[in-house]
């Protein structure tokens, strides 16, 4: 590639990327840069790094400098100059890099990295997760992070890059309900305020009152083993990271090092290998799940990727099919990049005889379409009563029942519906599955019929209603009546449209809820753990008090109490701290109750 031409492509996939759209993996990006590099040294391309700014624009007091990448072990050591002292190390964050300005420690804006001169205003930023609104300290200060997404909200979402999905929660404007579930991790205090080591100043971050990123301080002879050990570690972390950023824990001696046009000299990013293959679609395969959803797998010529052959490629939604149209013969790029699944990067060659299913595979209802999900709502689906089936006998640790059992009882005529296991006699499933099999799952189904209510709620297996939410309802209330009753009108924090859609669901199953129930034991939360929940009801925080806030809220709800983000009439207690504002204000006109720090704590002590 001409000179021309590559400047023009780093530009391009640049914006791609900075949009959270990206064409080409990271390696091969940085593969432009370097070939560019080689050509024209000095090409102004090289020194425009980051995307062009489209929002708000905000100038960064001082200047961004992006880090310098290497590749391999020998290149690492090549960025060593001065050896026999500490490096701080730390895992390179997938996400986006995020400005904060404070002033005399009060949070004032959040802007986005741009082109490291020029930013772009982060509309919601005070709402994103970690994102502290007062400092421990009152002072005058820019501090830089990474804005990441987990790996598990991508996938309860449907995206296949956190990062990507990171990018698009920033700029949405809906009035700041996505930005939540971005967490910020503080890496650089900006200019520093008289420390000596990067430690220090990673201390001072963490007394501020910021989330750091993980770090570790070693000698260049550690290096490789450090990196191979997050290398190892990167597929099981919650979230994502593509290498590791090593820098000089003294200041004087970044000092010494300074840094040229690009990068600072103290730095370098050592990013891990992906692999990356090209395949074609060879067929199309889906399945309707528990909740009607009905999920696609492509089917693929196989290919080696990180030494594993994949044959099968999840495509997470029908939506993602007809956006990319993908059908028989699509050219995609597959990147497995430590993790277990390969993903598709991108499609190279689309053939346009895309595929979307009307039908559900399994009872032939229409499929209709719901944000980027087809879905069959055939309440009598037996895909999806089997998935149920499955679904509960896993979260009630069933044992010996496996699929092969449950399909006989079923074609046998005495397995329909989830409740059905219950009323089966030891004698059917003698006569179905065999004697001493038949006897094992009986067994197991008598020996697990004490559940809690939220294992009870979990086990339904009904969208959105995970462990987490439903261990946070039974908490607060006692019974399903309970909560259907009282949920759509209940402040929550984080569940937003989803109330209505649990109540629903819940009615609709609640025919089999109540035979569920008279074959169930469920525990009563206020018998059994009394004396131990000492709240009730739900809590709102505001100002400041004497430990971080998220501390306060786990005290919470670890003591029985839910956690509200709003003040409304629905609110049962106010926590108040020092400095609180309109919260207060709105409390007070709606009566709701007021309680200091010290009330809470007489309550839970
Ligand atoms: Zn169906």
């Amino acid at each position: 590639m001409d000179i021309e031409r590559l400047s023009k492509e780093i530009k391009r996939h640049r914006k791609l990327y900075y949009d959270g759209n990206p064409e080409i993996s990271d390696m091969e990006f940085d593969g432009l840069v370097n070939s560019l590099k080689e050509l024209s040294p000095d090409h102004p391309v090289l020194k425009e790094v980051g995307a062009p700014v489209e929002g708000k624009k905000i100038i960064h007091t001082t200047a961004m400098k992006s880090l310098d990448t290497v590749h391999t072990h020998g290149d690492f050591l090549k960025w060593i100059k001065v050896t026999g002292e500490d490096l701080v190390c730390e895992p390179k964050l997938d996400g986006l890099t995020i400005v904060l300005t404070y002033k005399k420690g009060n949070f004032v804006k959040a802007a986005t990295r741009g082109d490291g001169i020029t930013g772009e205003l982060i509309e919601y930023g005070k709402r994103i997760n970690g994102v502290p609104l007062i400092l421990e300290d009152n002072i005058d200060i820019e501090i830089r992070g990474e804005g990441i997404v987990s790996k598990k909200y991508a996938e309860s979402v449907g995206a296949a890059n956190p990062r990507n999905l990171a990018v698009g929660l920033i700029k949405r404007k809906d009035g700041g309900a996505g930005i939540k579930n971005v967490t910020f991790k503080a890496f650089q205090l900006v200019n520093g305020h008289g420390e000596e080591t990067e430690l220090e100043e990673i201390f001072r971050l963490k007394k501020l009152g910021f989330n750091v990123v993980d770090h570790d301080i070693i000698d260049r002879n550690n290096a490789i083993e450090i990196f191979t050990k997050w290398e190892e570690k990167r597929p099981n972390l919650d979230y994502d990271i593509d290498g590791m950023v090593f820098k000089y824990n003294k200041k004087t001696i970044q000092e010494v090092l300074g840094e040229n046009e690009h990068y600072p000299k103290w730095a370098i990013a050592w990013k891990f290998t992906s692999e990356k293959a090209i395949t074609n679609v060879e067929g199309i395969v889906y399945k309707t799940g528990k909740t009607g959803r009905v999920v696609p797998v492509l089917q693929v010529r196989p290919v080696k990727l990180s030494g594993a052959v994949c044959v099968n490629v999840t495509a997470n939604n029908f939506g993602f099919i007809r956006e990319n149209q993908i059908g028989i013969g699509t050219e995609l790029l597959l990147e497995r990049a430590g993790d277990v699944i390969p993903h598709v990067v991108k499609i190279t060659k689309s053939i346009g005889n895309v595929h979307i299913p009307e039908d559900c595979p399994s009872c032939a209802t229409m499929l209709k379409w719901d944000g980027p999900n087809l879905i069959c709502q055939n309440n009598e689906c037996p895909a999806k009563k089997l998935a149920l089936i499955q679904h509960w006998i896993d979260k009630m640790e069933i044992e010996w029942f496996g699929p092969a059992a449950q399909n006989s009882l079923i074609d046998a005529g005495y397995l329909n519906e989830v409740s059905d296991m219950y009323q089966i006699t030891l004698d059917v499933y003698k006569k179905i599955v065999g004697d001493g099999m038949g006897k094992k799952i009986y067994d197991s189904i008598q020996e697990k019929k004490n559940c809690e209510l939220w294992q009870f709620l979990t086990a339904l297996g009904i969208h959105n209603l995970g462990n987490r939410l439903s261990k946070q309802l039974s908490k607060r209330w006692n019974s399903i009546d309970d909560i259907i009753e009282n949920l759509e009108n209940t402040d929550i924090e984080g569940m937003g449209v989803i109330k209505g859609r649990i109540v629903k669901a819940l009615k609709l199953r609640y025919v089999e809820i109540l035979k569920l129930r008279s074959q169930m034991k469920i525990k009563d939360n206020k018998k059994e753990g009394g004396s131990k929940m000492k709240l009730s009801g739900n809590f709102c925080i505001t100002g400041t008090l004497s430990s971080p806030r998220k501390e306060i809220q786990a005290m919470i709800e670890e003591n029985g109490g839910t956690i509200a983000s709003s003040v409304s009439k629905n609110l049962d207690y106010l926590v108040a701290g020092d400095k609180c504002g309109s919260k207060l204000a709105k409390a007070n006109k709606l009566g709701v109750i007021v309680l200091t720090e010290e009330d809470l704590m007489k309550r839970i002590l």
